[in-house]
């Protein structure tokens, strides 16, 4: 039971519908995707981690005094043992979020856990890998990130959320405009117009730190 961990820190949470909250992050190292956009490339390689057993990242986050806690990447689920340290959580009773690419299949995450898909749009080059299985089977407990980088982008999110019929699925619906990418107020503009389901949000840890700061 061990994981290839490349940082781990408590910020403010910047993305998703539980922006704002304190959050405890465990950075897992490696992805099999290379997204345009990637903004964790430093977490990209499985190297770029050091082996942490599970329980050894459970008693860090113990200590912390933080109840939410994310795993991220990298991708997670390119780490079977995510699964374990994501159990081992809910049953202790943290809120767990885990954000993943849409790329792999998440139907083994516990059912506790805040699932946050990405479902990656063209100007990231990897539209052709996402499971279709993976937006078929949603909660409402379950979010879904589109990462718009252009007006391509924001037209296919549109038909992704008819073909998959997300919003009947899930409320929580997400519209990220890439960083240096669409500008806010053009994203803003179309979501209004089209009437569109869920929330636009800004990446708050970038607005606070900058876009270049790590570990927050
Ligand atoms: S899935 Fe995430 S970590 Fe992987 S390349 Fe894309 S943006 Fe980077």
């Amino acid at each position: 039971m061990t994981l290839r961990v490349n940082e781990t820190f408590v910020s403010v949470q910047g993305e998703s519908s539980h922006a704002g909250r304190l959050c405890f992050f465990v950075r897992l190292a490696g992805c099999p995707l290379a997204c345009r956009y990637c903004d964790t490339g430093y977490a990209h390689d499985p190297a770029a981690g050091a082996e942490r057993t599970v329980p050894d990242l459970i008693r860090e986050i113990g200590l912390s005094g933080v109840n939410l806690v994310e795993l991220t990447g990298g991708e997670p689920l390119a780490q079977p043992d995510s699964l374990v340290l994501m159990r081992e959580l809910t049953e202790r009773g943290f809120e767990v979020l885990l954000e993943t690419s849409g790329a792999l299949p998440v139907a083994a995450v516990p059912e506790q856990v805040c699932r946050i898909i990405d479902y990656k749009l063209p100007s990231s080059g990897m539209t052709e890998r996402m499971l279709a299985e993976n937006f078929r089977s949603l909660t409402p407990r379950d979010e879904v990130k589109f990462v718009i980088g252009d007006a391509a982008d924001y037209d296919c999110a549109v038909k992704v959320i008819r073909e998959f019929d997300l919003a009947a699925q899930t409320p929580h619906i997400l519209y990220s405009p890439v960083w240096g990418g669409m500008a806010f107020h053009e994203l803003a503009e179309r979501v209004i117009a089209d009437r569109l389901p869920g929330r636009m949000q800004i990446q708050l840890h970038k607005i606070i730190w900058g876009p270049e700061r790590t570990g927050v």
